[in-house]
């Protein structure tokens, strides 16, 4: 822990910024990597949800006769070999039944809703099966084709969203907060600024779960599972940061995500059918 930024107490002091910005990004991969660590991951869908008690034990039988049948050299003929040929058949024919159970059950949960004229639900039903996976990056906008070009127009559009409204915004902004970031005695009450461990549990317990990361992998799980000694470490950072008013440079960056207002409408033509939402990290 950097220990000389953490009590120190100097008006004005820029000296430590550079080891709250350390500090900040050993905690972010000390998360990250406990996280990668302890945390299973798999690839979306790889679970079969349809998956049944019953395949399990005609999966396990299956292992059973095949392990027996290879224990004496693998016969093509014979009761241990037709006994597991068997087994075999019903494994898979119990597999394609379970699949096909979920598509019955599916159709008829489509035909009910629509039944009910209930359009709603009907159509989220079919995005999720169906259009999940579909969409792909458009190769032409603004007219022009090829990534390179498709790279090149999104990046002029989206110069523009970090551009201020006026040219003499910025700077008037700037002087404000220079005029007041010298004022001592707006640096003294800063100095005065505590944030405890309570106040970060009680942020962390309000963030809601199951949000896209940042670049940084880290989401609101990390730190609602983090452990006590998380929120320590997050309140010894930030009160120092409130300190030394300074931020980690990961603060200032934001990722821009064009998403398409209507997943069937036209992804040719930016300034149309695409919403932004913007992602910044917890
Ligand atoms: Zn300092």
């Amino acid at each position: 822990m950097p220990l000389d930024a953490l009590l120190c107490k100097d008006s004005g002091c820029q000296k430590h910024n550079e080891e709250l910005e350390v500090y900040y990004n050993d905690i972010v991969q000390s998360l990250d990597a406990t996280a990668a660590e302890c945390v299973l991951s798999v690839k979306s869908r790889v679970h079969k949800f349809w998956w049944t008690p019953e395949l399990d034990e005609l999966k396990q039988q299956c292992i059973d006769i095949s392990t027996l049948w290879a224990s004496i050299g693998r016969p093509r003929s014979g009761c241990i070999n037709q006994e597991r040929l068997r087994c075999k058949y019903q494994y898979k024919q119990a597999i394609k039944s379970a699949m096909q159970d979920i598509d019955r059950h599916f159709n008829d949960n489509l035909y009910e809703k629509l039944c009910k004229k209930d359009e709603v639900s009907f159509w989220r039903a079919w995005r999720k099966r169906f259009c999940g996976n579909s969409l792909k990056p458009t190769n032409t906008l603004n007219s022009k084709t090829g990534t390179d070009n498709v790279l090149f127009e999104f990046t002029e559009y989206y110069k523009g969203v970090a551009q201020p409204h006026n040219a003499n915004k910025n700077a008037n902004i700037a002087s404000e907060v220079d005029l007041l970031m010298t004022a001592d005695n707006i640096i003294m009450n800063y100095l005065g600024y505590q944030v405890t461990a309570e106040d970060v549990d009680k942020c962390i317990s309000k963030m809601k779960l199951h949000k896209a990361a940042y670049l940084d992998n880290i989401t609101s799980e990390h730190l609602r599972y983090g452990g006590p000694h998380l929120a320590v470490h997050l309140c010894l950072l930030f009160t120092s940061m409130m300190h030394h008013c300074f931020v980690p440079s990961e603060f200032c960056k934001g990722i821009i995500l064009p998403l398409l207002k209507n997943k069937h409408g036209d992804a040719t033509d930016i300034n149309i059918d695409v919403q932004n939402i913007s992602l910044y990290t917890c």
